[in-house]
């Protein structure tokens, strides 16, 4: 079996909602004194990690969103990453991004969601260590 050892570093980022991700773009939109369908401010949809969207279900109706199977926590408080390729094989375009999850920028552009539990498996922070020698022992 052919075995393989990186020692690439990687962006990544923890995502935990909307606007998270530093290339989100996401600003505060405040209501207009005459606008009569908005009255609390809220924070714009992120460019790279959008809300998690059910045709016909308003994101804020959260009851009426399902439990996710990875992180036992309603649809409506995650993020979507659009993607044609990612997940083709699965009937899905895009990743589902769970609160906590990281999300990785590829070489190409491109995004890859990973879970904190495959990231603490995989990979070391090194803005974190204290001495370089932690990085030779993992
Ligand atoms: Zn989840």
């Amino acid at each position: 079996m052919p075995r393989f050892k990186s020692k690439e570093i990687i962006t990544a980022y923890r995502w935990f909602q909307n606007g998270d991700h530093p290339d989100d773009g996401s600003i505060m939109i405040e209501p207009k004194k005459d606008n009569v369908d908005q009255f609390k401010s809220f924070l714009s949809e992120g460019k790279v990690v959008r809300r998690y969207r059910i045709p016909g279900i308003e994101f804020h109706i959260c009851e009426q969103y399902p439990v996710c199977e990875q992180c036992n926590k309603r649809m409506n408080v995650h993020g979507w990453i659009e993607d044609e390729i990612c997940n083709k094989s699965m009937g899905k375009s895009g990743w589902v991004v769970c609160p906590g999850d990281y999300i990785i920028t590829m070489d190409n552009g491109k995004y890859v969601v990973r879970s904190k539990d495959y990231m603490d498996k995989h990979y070391i922070d090194i803005d974190t260590l204290r001495d370089l020698k932690e990085i030779e022992n993992f």
